[in-house]
């Protein structure tokens, strides 16, 4: 199993990119904790109702990776600041300067067929992808067809309702891959 994640207005609930307008995490270090965690990521509810869908996912075998056209340092200062680093391995936070988005020149559909090589993973059916973004989630379904796609709008982040859809199907993809 493995979801792909998009960052901004997905897992955040804002737009970090644009916030920023810069290619570095010094502006960053000018937000406050505090800040973060109730403008970019929409408050410790929030966070919290994350932390545990990132958790229950992983529990249940899943890989989770993100897929941005934000930069990946961002996303990795900005993920450690609020404490939801330890869920994502270093190499599937994909940020748009990372080697593979450059190699596929920004194609999320593409990014994500490699990740799936990378993991051995042949069969979509087994694979989510959640995104903010229909020309995203259109390219994935085109190109990826039997994958879950899951379009966030309004683009203002994942809401509970969302979590709980994505761990759903992740349960239900589970059971038809390992029955028992
Ligand atoms: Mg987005």
């Amino acid at each position: 199993m493995l979801v792909a994640f998009d960052f901004d207005q997905t897992i955040s609930v804002v737009h970090l990119y644009h916030l920023m307008r810069k290619d570095e995490t010094t502006e960053l270090d000018s937000y406050s904790n505090e800040f973060l965690k109730r403008e970019v990521f929409g408050g410790e509810a929030r966070l919290k109702l994350l932390a545990e869908h990132f958790h229950h996912l992983i529990a249940n075998g899943a890989t989770l990776c993100i897929i941005s056209f934000g930069f990946t340092l961002v996303i990795i200062e900005a993920l450690r600041r609020v404490n939801l680093i330890d869920f994502f391995s270093r190499q599937f936070i994909l940020g748009i300067d990372s080697p593979l988005m450059q190699e596929v020149r920004g194609y999320k559909d593409v990014a994500l067929v490699a990740v799936m090589k990378h993991l051995g993973i042949d069969d979509a059916t087994s694979v989510i992808f959640v995104d903010d973004d229909v020309r995203n989630v259109e390219a994935v379904e085109a190109n990826i067809p039997s994958c879950y796609t899951l379009l966030i709008q309004p683009p203002v982040g994942m809401t509970s309702d969302h979590l709980r859809e994505i761990e759903d199907r992740a349960a239900t993809r589970r059971a038809q891959i390992q029955p028992h």
